[in-house]
């Protein structure tokens, strides 16, 4: 635990008791904080009660001598509107913050790699921990991801945070200053909780805050809108910045064109085949990579060192996550895919598709995906969405509403032994929440990656080593 004592002896109310909600509490009481929780969920404070803390609730008068408000980053800030203990606390004079700014209050001289962007945090997140661990450097990963950042181990001078931030914790940041600050890709995204895009915009461009000349920024240049934001930082030269890209080359950056990954900082050519990496398929992969790899050479070590470990990278579970080869075909788990967007990346990886799909559907459904339609072997629906995909789906693309999972996966085993193509991928990326049937997207996924594996371990399948 990283102990807060910027506040001992003074008052300080947190609202929202989740995972976060908790190390910030626990943080804080260690150091010495009088602290005020509440949550505006009852269960929410029956948790916060089976933890020994009470919940008490926080009206406007309570604020006149709070030294801060510490919100969770699901309780909103402004948008749809502020909750009333942010207009209570504003009114009052009271600095409205998250558990980041604690953390970058009390984490010491460690230095800090942050990691924000649309989509493939995680995976970056965790590849650059993955790096880092291999080559032998004292660090810690957390953040939105895992491990709340107030969680993670105090580090010494020469450690490593490495930190997943999601847009609500920036908008909630002052001081953080991040030795390496990436910013993946921007796509339209959460304009409930920002206003709209240009609020979402500003919110991820806080991970650059505080840079200065000992800083790197990393910043993606594949989307129009961090492209711009390259742009400006580099005409701007607070900080070293670094454009990273998975469609283009990049001057004076780290790009993974046609899954090679070079680095143009330097005159030296060198290159790393992501071709055989499992872990890292697919396009939107080689863009997380891409930023990894420019995130580790800014912390000092050298392409040529950071080349062996980027190919033993494990990958998330849930995220294009290959469970096994059976009778030549590969079985993978992409349940994080909960929108079109992740499952275009998942289809545009893969030839001879078999693919389970649906849930609870998003707005649009799947229409965006029809120019991938003619790489469906056959799709399987489950789900509410299934009537809906199947007319999407049209008499065109062979599909079978068949409702479950378990069906879906029988059935696809079943029509691979029949089709005999070579190739073959029986891809669960449901392009749907998972609410309607499963608890959430990793009850969805392990339950496929259980199934599969009781598959292959069947008298008379012929399970392969699932190699890169
Ligand atoms: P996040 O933490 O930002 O949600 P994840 O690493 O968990 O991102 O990946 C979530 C989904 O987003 C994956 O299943 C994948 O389909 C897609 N994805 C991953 N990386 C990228 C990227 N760089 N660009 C676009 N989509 C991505």
């Amino acid at each position: 635990m990283i102990i807060v004592d910027a506040y001992a002896g003074r008052k300080v109310a947190v609202i929202g008791f989740g995972k976060s909600g908790l190390s910030v509490v626990r943080s804080l009481a260690a150091g010495g904080a009088d602290v005020t929780l509440w949550d505006d969920k009852e269960s929410r404070r029956n948790d916060a009660a089976a933890a020994g803390v009470t919940a008490r609730e926080l009206f406007p008068d309570a604020f006149r001598d709070m030294a801060a408000l510490v919100l969770s980053p699901g309780v909103p800030l402004t948008h749809p509107a502020p909750h009333p203990a942010v207009v209570s606390a504003r009114a009052a004079g009271v600095p409205v913050i998250g558990d980041i700014e604690l953390f970058a209050r009390s984490k010491g001289d460690a230095r800090v790699v942050g990691v924000t962007g649309t989509n493939g945090k995680s995976t970056t997140t965790t590849l650059i921990g993955h790096l880092l661990k291999e080559l032998g450097a004292e660090v810690a990963v957390g953040g939105n991801l895992g491990t709340p950042a107030l969680d993670l181990p105090p580090l010494s001078a020469d450690g490593v945070y490495v930190l997943e931030l999601s847009s609500y914790q920036l908008d909630l940041t002052e001081s953080l200053k991040l030795d390496v600050a990436i910013c993946l890709n921007l796509s339209t995204d959460h304009l409930d909780r920002h206003g709209d895009m240009p609020g979402y915009i500003a919110a991820k461009k806080r991970v650059f805050r505080n840079q200065d000349s000992k800083c790197t920024a990393v910043v993606g240049c594949d989307d129009p809108d961090t492209r711009r934001i390259c742009d400006e930082l580099t005409r701007a030269s607070a900080m070293r910045v670094v454009g990273i890209a998975s469609t283009a080359q990049v001057a004076n950056g780290v790009f993974a064109k046609d899954g090679m990954v070079c680095d143009s900082t330097t005159s030296a050519s060198a290159s790393i085949a992501l071709d055989g990496v499992r872990s890292l398929l697919g396009s939107h992969n080689w863009q997380n990579a891409a930023a990894a790899v420019a995130a580790v050479r800014a912390l000092g070590y050298s392409f040529a060192a950071i080349a062996p470990k980027l190919r033993t990278f494990a990958g998330l579970a849930h995220r294009m996550e290959l469970i096994a080869t059976i009778d030549g075909v590969c079985y993978v788990n992409d349940s994080k895919a909960t929108n079109a967007d992740a499952t275009a990346r998942a289809l545009a990886s893969f030839e001879r598709i078999y693919w389970i799909v649906g849930g609870l559907p998003k707005a649009g459904g799947i229409t965006s995906l029809t120019q991938y339609f003619d790489k469906i072997a056959h799709a399987f629906l489950i789900g509410t969405a299934a009537p809906e995909f199947a007319a999407t789906l049209g008499g065109a693309t062979p599909h079978t509403i068949v409702g479950t999972l378990d069906r879906a996966l029988e059935a696809a085993h079943q029509q691979c032994k029949l089709d005999r193509r070579e190739n073959a991928v029986v891809l669960l990326s449901p392009a749907c929440a998972s609410f309607d049937q499963f608890a959430n997207f990793e009850a969805r996924g392990d339950r496929f990656r259980a199934l599969v594996k009781s598959m292959a371990a069947a008298p008379g399948a012929r399970p392969q080593r699932c190699v890169a």
